[in-house]
């Protein structure tokens, strides 16, 4: 089982990034992908771990990216950690998140929610701050039963914990991480609130700009999604990923080792890696 895409406590998963190895291990995947929001931090961690679970670790990260108002997630799969260049603008798009969480805060106030940040912050320790840790605060406290009804309800667009923010462009994304050696991913593109021709539109433009796959199995789609997100690659010439965007027990649409088979239609974006000859013939039957 391949599984190129996933978090750790540098972002906002619940396992370390060895932890988040191991548990990989033991449900069945031999590559995986660390793909904190942001953040490269983990690799180092995670490579050790993975060392010692016979798996084949890609090093990857999730940029927050803006396009046309929206708030896209890139994943960039093999990109170098070393990469000065990938360091910096990925330092620069943390930055912004301290005083976003600030404004989501006071937002929260004004309905009555108080110290969200204060409480967000210890939740996120020394990682970055996102609304996922605003997310467990507020359901630690009961505002509502868990993460994705609090989210509906306090933290997207029009609610009160929702500040816009300006993340990296499109272009600066996929740039860092070609660059860096690496393959830029559209993450589950179902996700967004973006109507066909804007979709048109969106993957014409991230082709031309060196976007390589886009996410197709993923734990954000639903089966209907799998089929559309196919068509939309084969259309392009996209190469499709997939990934469960594990982010730990009780947190995530869908646990690890589970991924279902890309439409038979799909290129694999790992098909020429020399990390998926890992797979066993029969592992790639069943996954
Ligand atoms: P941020 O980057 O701070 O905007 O946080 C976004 C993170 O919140 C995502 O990476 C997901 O982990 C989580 N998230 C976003 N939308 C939802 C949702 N509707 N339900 C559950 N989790 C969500
Ligand atoms: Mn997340
Ligand atoms: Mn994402
Ligand atoms: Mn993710």
């Amino acid at each position: 089982m391949i599984d190129l895409h996933a978090h750790s406590t540098v972002s906002d998963g619940l396992l370390s990034p060895a932890e988040l190895v191991m548990h990989a291990a033991n449900s069945g995947v031999r590559v995986l992908a660390l793909t904190d929001h942001d953040d490269i931090s983990g690799l180092a961690e995670a490579r050790v771990a993975a060392a010692e679970h016979d798996i084949a670790l890609v090093n990857g990260v999730e940029i927050s990216v803006t396009w046309k108002k929206r708030t896209l997630h890139i994943v960039g799969l093999k990109v170098n950690p070393e990469d000065a260049a990938l360091k910096s603008g990925l330092a620069s798009v943390r930055l912004g998140r301290i005083e976003r969480a600030r404004q989501m805060s006071l937002g929260l106030e004004k309905v009555g929610i108080h110290g969200a940040f204060e409480a967000a912050s210890s939740f996120a320790e020394n990682s970055i701050l996102t609304r996922m840790h605003f997310a467990r605060f507020l359901v630690e406290k009961q505002y509502a039963k868990d993460a994705k009804s609090v989210f509906k309800k306090y933290l997207v667009k029009g609610k009160p914990g929702y500040v816009d923010h300006e993340w990296m462009s499109l272009e600066s994304a996929i740039n860092l991480i070609r660059n860096s050696g690496g393959v830029a991913v559209l993450a589950h593109p179902g996700r967004y609130d973006i109507k066909r021709t804007n979709m048109l539109l969106l993957l014409e433009e991230f082709r031309a700009l060196g976007g390589e796959a886009i996410e197709v199995v993923t734990g954000s789609h639903t089966a209907a999604h799998y089929v559309e997100f196919a068509k939309y690659a084969q259309l392009f010439g996209l190469k499709a990923s997939q990934g469960s965007d594990y982010h730990g027990h009780g947190i995530s649409f869908m646990g690890m080792g589970r991924l279902p088979a890309l439409p038979s239609q799909c290129v694999p974006v790992w098909l020429d890696w020399p990390e998926a000859q890992l797979l066993s013939v029969a592992d790639n039957l069943i996954n």
